[in-house]
Order: structure tokens, then sequence, then C-alpha cells
């Protein structure tokens, strides 16, 4: 299979193409869209999270005393927590925690939105960061079990039409619930600021976008039925459970609360793959499962699922994405990408997601055989 001289995405990539060098164009546009990123990133810093627009952020230094100075802000306010920190026993929210902790000295609530598809070993590292770091932990799961019926009723309801309608719907509630979930308890206890652990390396969804839209979307009339209804219920009733007073009910917009004051750490600090998971496997004991291809998303086992629906549609899987942004970062070698993503591929439809799907999502023996149907032959 022809791939990327640069990166490793292959030719089988609806809308790809490459140039006398076999290089991409998603690595020829990289710059370009980085570019693009980093300004609508920097808008939404000045003009929704409420930073003071006069602050300089050109180099690194600047950013720092930027990120020093909101810190020392909500510092003086003397409250219980200075701030609450997402956690999902992932690699790059628990190196959050520890930033702001142990070279902050902040006072910190670590949050978890637990979706009900966490691994073991997530849930084992956010003990163990917490419990080194003497900071408090709260893991929220949804108190019905909504977010698996969800999943549940949406891969019932959409299973007949192929893996596409099944991969566009997985994210987005948890997404939501996540964001939502957070907002309430901080709002809960007064806290007022909320650290994030986005990065540009991982942001992917641009490019997933541009490849997945290819893929007609769904017939209207082909998802009315029962469970299409039972899952719309069941996200209705999440949107009420989490629902930040305040903000619309139904909105497809993530929540906000303007009392809040929302930090994304990698935009002032670097983000850097190899020293992030160092310092968290020698200062907090941090792990990742034996049998997990990277140090990326295994938090999450709903992931391979993902992984496993993009090999089958697109021929690589959704991590590709993020190996791209890494590489153009030069945060990872094509090498190392490349091995990563053989082991993905080697992995998809494995016995394991059969399991996830029996257990965790509740589909029949022959749902899950729809399923691997799917797998690209
Ligand atoms: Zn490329």
């Amino acid at each position: 299979m022809k791939r990327c001289s640069r990166c490793i995405l292959p030719e089988t990539v609806p809308g790809i193409s490459f140039n006398n060098d076999n290089v991409c164009s998603f690595c020829q546009d990289y710059e370009k869209d980085k570019e693009i990123k980093i300004a609508g990133l920097e808008n939404l810093i000045t003009q929704e999270f409420g930073l003071d627009s006069s602050l300089s952020l050109n180099t690194e230094a600047e950013k720092r005393n930027a990120l020093e100075k909101i810190f020392n802000g909500v510092k003086k306010q003397n409250k219980k927590y200075d701030c609450l920190v997402g956690l999902s026993g992932g690699r790059d929210s628990t190196y959050v925690l520890y930033v702001a902790r142990k070279i902050y000295k902040l006072n910190v609530l670590a949050f978890n939105w637990d979706n009900g598809f966490q691994s073991e070993q997530a849930m084992e590292n956010m003990r163990t960061s917490c419990k080194i770091l003497n900071v408090d932990f709260v893991s929220v799961p949804s108190k019905n079990n909504l977010f698996q019926k969800i999943q549940r009723y949406g891969a019932k309801a959409t299973l007949k039409n192929g893996p596409f309608p099944l991969v566009r719907s997985i994210c987005t509630d948890c997404t939501w619930a996540g964001a939502a979930a957070a907002l309430k308890y901080a709002a809960k206890y007064d806290i007022p600021m909320i650290i994030y652990g986005q990065s540009f390396a991982e942001a992917t969804e641009a490019n997933e976008y541009k490849a997945l839209s290819a893929f007609n979307a769904m017939k209207a009339k082909k998802r009315m039925n029962i469970n299409w209804y039972k899952q719309v219920f069941n996200r209705i009733l999440l949107r009420f459970e989490f629902h930040v007073p305040g903000n619309k009910y139904l909105s497809l917009q993530l929540p906000v609360l303007e009392k809040i004051k929302r930090v994304i750490l990698f935009y002032y600090i670097p983000w850097d793959r190899k020293k992030i998971k160092e310092t968290i496997s020698r200062e907090l004991d941090w792990k990742i499962p034996p049998e997990s291809v990277s140090s990326w998303r295994f938090d999450c086992r709903l992931h391979p699922l993902i992984n496993s629906l993009f090999i089958s549609m697109l021929g690589c899987s959704k991590d590709a994405f993020g190996y791209t942004n890494m590489i153009n970062e030069k945060n990872m070698t094509r090498q190392e990408a490349l091995a990563q993503e053989e082991k993905l591929i080697e992995q998809s439809f494995s016995e394991d997601l059969r399991n996830v799907l029996r257990t965790k999502m509740g589909l029949s023996q022959k749902e899950i055989d729809t399923v691997f149907s799917y797998k690209r032959k």
C-alpha cells in the first residue's frame, strides 16, 4: 500500500493526494492548517476564556508569564480549590494534574467523568496519581448509565447502515457530558478555574472530517426505528442530568459559565510527548496496559472500536491522523508511527473488542457479528 513519505497516511484515505516527493496533501497543508487552528484558539482564549487581550503571547517566556499571572490571580482568591482538572487517567490529563499541583502548587480538585467505558488501568492511574499528589478526587458517572444506553441504542439503530454512522456518533455525547459535568462540579464547589489538556498534535478533527466527508450521511428514514428513538430519549435525559444553569437544555454547543475561567495548558507550555510520558511514569507511577499499542487513548475502551471502524473505512486508524500531526511537530518519528499503526491494524476487531461490545455496550452476538463483518477484507 502506498503511504505518504513524511507521515504514514495511506492512499486509501478518501480525498488524499500526493506530490512528486510522495508527500500527502495533509502534510502539505499542515502549516497552513496549523495557523488557522492557532488563530482560532487565540481568538477563543481572548474572547471567550476571558484573557486580558493586552497580554503579549508571542514567545514561550511570555506565555509562561501569562500562565503565572492567571494562576496567581486565582490563588489570591483563597478558595478551597483554585482549579478543577478533568482527569481521564490517560497521558495528557495526568500531566496537566502534575503541572497544576506539583509545579504551580495549585489546590486542585481532580474530576473524572466516568463514561462507563473507562479501562481498569485508567482508573488505577487516577487513584494513584491523586494519592501521590495529595489531591481530592471525584469520579462522576451518569446516574442511570445513560451514556452506555446512548451507545447501545445508537449502535442497534444504525448497525445495518455500515460503520460510518456508528463512528460518527460515538464521541459526541461523551465530549458534551464531560464538559458539562466538569462545569457543574466547578460551580458546585465554587472553583474559579478549569484547566484543560488539549494539544495541537492531538487535535485531529479537521483532518478526520476532511477524510470522512466522502461518506454520505445516513438517510434519515433508515434511522427512524425504535432504537433510534430510545437513543434520542436517553440523550435528552443525559442533557437534563448534567444541565449547566444558564445554558440551553438541548443546545449542540458545549456549555459555558462566564464566572469560571478556562485555561488550555498546552497553549502556554510546550506539549512534548516523550517528556510528558517520562515525567508521569517516574513521578506518578503512571502505567499503560501491557496490551496497549501506545500511551495515547487507552483510557476509553470504546477507542479500539473507533480505530477498527476507521481502519475498515479509510485503511488507517483514527490515531494515524494524530501521528500526522505529531510527525509534523517533530514529536514522533515516522518509523515509530508506522510500527504503532501496524499493531493497531493487527489488533483491530479483536476478541477484547467483542467483550466490550457484549459486556459494556450490551449488543447481541448477531449484532456483534455485524460490527465484525465491517472488517476490511
Ligand atoms: Zn503525510
